[in-house]
């Protein structure tokens, strides 16, 4: 259980050093602020959307914890090429696993980076942090321009 926290650990560090996707989107059809109060992280959230309406590039900037900044990062990674409704779906998704009683099988093949959030899971107090990009990109994706965590 130990090398798994090292490697939820060495995940999240590697994004946060390296964020993927971190800066302004000049061109973008959405975009929302996302806040949590509980630690303080602040992230804004950008989308473009294709032709066919599925998201052609996600970017964000952020200034907030590791975590925020980790799953920020890995959200960008994981969304590009969804539809909107695909996109609710995966953010909801990912919600549950973090919040669900249940603990979910950490599967790195299906999950990759995905998997290093589900290692908050232990730290209820910081579940926030990584819900929050998620969370902040599904308000832009409905038109909403904030959101906070509570
Ligand atoms: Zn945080």
């Amino acid at each position: 259980m130990d090398d798994l926290t090292d490697l939820y650990q060495e995940i999240i560090l590697s994004h946060n050093r390296r964020p993927r996707n971190e800066g302004v989107l000049e061109a973008c059809d959405c975009q929302a602020e996302g806040f949590n109060p509980l630690c303080g992280d602040r992230i804004t959230v950008y989308a473009s959307k294709d032709s066919e309406g599925c998201l052609e590039k996600v970017q964000f900037l952020g200034e907030g914890c590791a975590i925020s900044r980790a799953s920020a990062s890995i959200m960008t990674l994981q969304l590009v090429g969804a539809s909107v409704d695909e996109a609710h779906a995966k953010i909801a998704d990912i919600a549950k696993l973090l919040t669900q009683e249940e603990e979910p099988k950490a599967d790195l093949e299906v999950l990759g980076d995905l998997t290093a959030l589900l290692g908050v899971r232990r730290f209820p107090a910081r579940i926030k942090c990584a819900t929050l990009a998620w969370h902040t990109l599904g308000s832009a994706l409905r038109g909403e321009p904030k959101h906070e965590e509570r």
